[in-house]
């Protein structure tokens, strides 16, 4: 079995999920007692986050690639980071190790291309939702993306950041995401991606109008995949 080395801890909300679902995938395929190598290493996310408000996307590179190095010299096989908003700096990150990093959005296409979606609501931080680095992984593919208007993507964005990231999951949110969810199946979409590892924890299969595909749990099995493949 192959050794996962795991950038977690933002938030260590939906890092916990990561460590249960890899365990859990891993025993349903090897049986008995069998249980996932892995090395967890959990940075502050307040340090991030302050890097991401400030548009220091090099020094949060800087400080992933540091844990990243670590990972590999402790025994890691390939890297798995639990989180899509940090997936922007990969690109400086992989540079800097030379075992291979799991991006969440190729497995996240994958999944889509699995279940025959060609167009599709992305929610996530502001970052992810706006930004290329995640969508062009999608468009590249052949999958369409639909995000939220001007309005709710700061919506979106408040929600993850004030309330999930923190623990906290409220009846008027969950609505809020509804809805939206509900604007952009009217835009055609086919399906949503969770593409935010804590929205998982507030809208689940049966809060939703449009099949969801939540990144939390399709990074994480992938990777247990891998591990035993
Ligand atoms: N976990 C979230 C994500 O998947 C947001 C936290 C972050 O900015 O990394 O994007």
């Amino acid at each position: 079995m192959k050794t996962i080395g795991l950038i977690g801890g933002m938030s260590w909300e939906s890092t916990v999920i990561y460590y249960q679902i890899i365990n859990q995938v891993i025993k349903e395929r090897l049986g008995g007692l069998h249980s996932a190598k892995l090395l967890l290493y959990s940075v502050d996310f307040a340090v991030i986050e302050e890097c991401q408000a400030n548009d220091e996307w090099n020094k949060s590179a800087d400080i992933l690639a540091d844990v990243a190095k670590n990972l590999e010299g402790a025994g890691a096989d390939f890297i798995v980071i639990c989180t899509n908003t940090m997936h922007k700096v990969v690109p400086q990150i992989q540079k800097q190790i030379s075992i291979p990093i799991l991006h969440i959005a190729d497995a996240t296409a994958d999944s889509l291309i699995d279940a025959g979606i060609k167009k599709v609501a992305l929610l996530g931080t502001k970052y992810t939702m706006t930004q290329g680095f995640y969508k062009e992984k999608l468009i590249a593919r052949g999958i369409s993306v639909v995000i939220p208007e001007e309005e709710d993507v700061e919506l979106v964005n408040r929600v993850i950041y004030e309330e999930l990231c923190l623990g906290v999951l409220t009846d008027t949110s969950r609505n809020q995401y509804q809805r939206i969810i509900g604007d952009m199946k009217a835009k055609g979409a086919e399906g949503v991606i969770l593409g935010c590892t804590e929205i998982g924890l507030l809208i689940n299969q049966e809060d939703s109008s449009l099949l969801i595909f939540d990144t939390t749990q399709i990074h994480a099995r992938v990777a247990a995949v891998e591990a035993i493949s």
